[in-house]
């Protein structure tokens, strides 16, 4: 893209975020601010968020802009506005760079994602705001000494919401996680939504005025959250808990429901730390939903995969063997010594193949359980490394990878030496396979107490999505179309380079190629 092209798109973007961020900044002012500038409403926080962390943070002018013009407008002084507005900006800025440092995802389908977000950006980030607006309203003697308090609560509360109710509306919509299609699910979803703003009106609305009776308590809400998260996944939540905090908002400031009192910003006080609740609550369910359908979705694939799998070799096995057999037993045409050779060569490849496999079956329990015991003993890994190497000589040559062996300084420490192997085994035939036709590199050094293994290979390389769970246990990121394996080889290699102390990275880049290093301490 040009130059000129990216800084419209930047000034497009930058204009977009600043009308959405004033907007909503403005709507939640109206509704009773603590101080006039400390709302329990401000959405605007989780528009940043989700603004920043996706489409970069050049976009702050906007979030800077925005905040300064809305407090400017609702009579706050320059200098005072201009600090809130910094405050805003950095709240943005920290929130988005912690995030990205936490390798969060949008697609929040894991529990991990859904923690990062509360603590690093609804918690954390949020605070930034609140302690410099409120020390600005405060040296501009808009706050008095005996308020700080509670126009603290208020703001670090009303940027939290944003955070927790917008921002993950924005980042599901974003990265669209797969819907799971069930026969029931537009007819579901309906009833669903039908059935959340019907409760949602009945407890924060003045629905049935005259029913004195009617039960209207907010934790009649929850069951129908944790419906929409068990049965949508973070659709699910997300809307839900949007749906339910706009009507709940309006609600309360209109003056119904269960949180009303005298002073409009105490009703919001009680009802947002009870909407925190709730959309942490949901996500965090959604999330571990998502978790649960991977992990099923990942069991069935496996069966399918280990059924295949270990079928292939053993079909072709058998037919070999017979094929063989029948040819020795017609003795007017004896192989000659060549054709057995080579046809012992091939049973002995599809053995190896089995064997690797069923091994890393019989693995995945000890693995799980951590039973495994390390039998350590002295190895040189520079040894270790070219055996591996001679076993894979037939597979390499087959492949056509060129292997580069470099190795320099003390290799030797105390590991086990079958564990060893295997990582090293499973490094290898991983750069064989997904690197064919392509040299492959293995280096070998020292870093002070630690001893480095590098494989190198030039193939099809690794997604940066994909990057971290492929270390994970029945994980993959090729299809199983076009390569076979049961996605247990790096969550292995991992285990086993764990239980020595060690370590492994990964650097990765899509049709580049892929090194992984290994780092063990003697
Ligand atoms: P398997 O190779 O049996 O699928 P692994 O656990 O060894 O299982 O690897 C997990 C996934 O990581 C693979 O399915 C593949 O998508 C990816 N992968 C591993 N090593 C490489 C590599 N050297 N190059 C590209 N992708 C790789």
């Amino acid at each position: 893209m040009g130059a000129g092209k990216r800084g419209t798109k930047l000034l497009l973007g930058c204009a977009l975020l600043f009308v959405a961020y004033f907007g909503t900044a403005h709507l939640g002012l109206f509704l009773g601010a603590v101080a006039g500038f400390a709302t329990l409403v401000w959405p605007p926080t989780g528009i940043a968020l989700a603004a920043l962390y996706l489409y970069g943070f050049s976009l702050w002018p906007a979030v800077f802009a925005g905040a300064l013009l809305v407090n400017l407008v609702h009579g706050a002084p320059l200098v005072v506005a201009s600090a809130i507005a910094c405050g805003n900006a950095l709240e943005a800025v920290v929130g988005a760079w912690l995030l990205r440092r936490m390798r969060f995802q949008p697609l929040l389908d894991r529990v991990l994602d859904v923690v990062v977000l509360i603590f690093a950006a609804a918690v954390g980030s949020t605070a930034l705001s609140a302690f410099i607006g409120v020390g600005s309203l405060r040296l501009g003697g808009i706050v008095q000494p005996a308020d700080v308090g509670q126009t603290l609560r208020a703001w670090w509360i009303g940027d939290a919401l944003g955070d927790l109710v917008v921002a993950p509306l924005l980042f599901v919509f974003w990265a669209r996680p797969p819907v799971r299609r069930l026969p029931a699910t537009v007819t579901e979803a309906l009833f669903l939504a039908c059935a959340l703003v019907g409760f949602a009106l009945l407890v924060f609305g003045n629905l049935f005025p005259g029913w004195i009776t009617l039960y209207r308590h907010p934790y009649l809400l929850f069951p129908l959250l944790a419906w929409a998260a068990l049965r949508f996944g973070q659709y699910g939540a997300a809307i839900s808990v949007f749906l339910v905090s706009t009507i709940a908002t309006a609600g309360t400031a209109m003056g119904f429901g269960p949180f009303v009192q005298p002073i409009l910003a105490d009703s919001l006080l009680g009802l947002q730390a009870f909407m925190s609740v709730a959309a942490a609550t949901a996500l965090v369910l959604g999330a571990a939903i998502a978790e649960r359908n991977r992990a099923v979705d990942a069991r069935d694939e496996f069966l399918y995969i280990a059924s295949h799998e270990l079928r292939t070799p053993l079909t072709a096995l058998s037919l070999h063997v017979q094929n063989l057999l029948h040819r020795l037993q017609r003795s007017e045409v004896v192989p000659s010594r060549e054709q057995t050779l080579e046809s012992m060569e091939t049973a002995n490849r599809l053995l190896f193949r089995m064997a690797k496999l069923i091994g890393e079956l019989l693995e995945v329990s000890r693995v799980a359980t951590g039973t495994f015991q390390l039998q350590r003993e002295e190895i040189d890994l520079a040894s270790s490394v070219r055996e591996s190497l001679a076993r894979f000589e037939g597979q390499l040559a087959t492949a056509g990878c060129r292997v580069e062996l470099q190795s320099e300084g003390k290799l030797t420490g105390r590991w086990d030496p079958l564990r060893l192997d295997q990582v090293i085994d499973n490094l290898i035939s991983n750069a064989v396979k997904y690197g064919a036709g392509k040299p492959v590199e293995v280096q070998l050094s020292e870093n002070g107490e630690r001893v480095v293994l590098e494989v190198r290979d030039h193939g099809i390389g690794i997604n940066p999505a994909d990057q971290r769970r492929v270390f994970e246990r029945f994980e993959r990121a090729v299809s199983r179309r076009r390569f076979g394996g049961f996605g247990l080889g790096l969550w292995i290699t991992r285990k086993v380079i764990e239980a020595h102390g060690g370590t492994i990275q990964l650097v990765s880049a899509p049709g580049l190629g892929s090194t992984f290093r290994v780092e063990l301490p003697r």
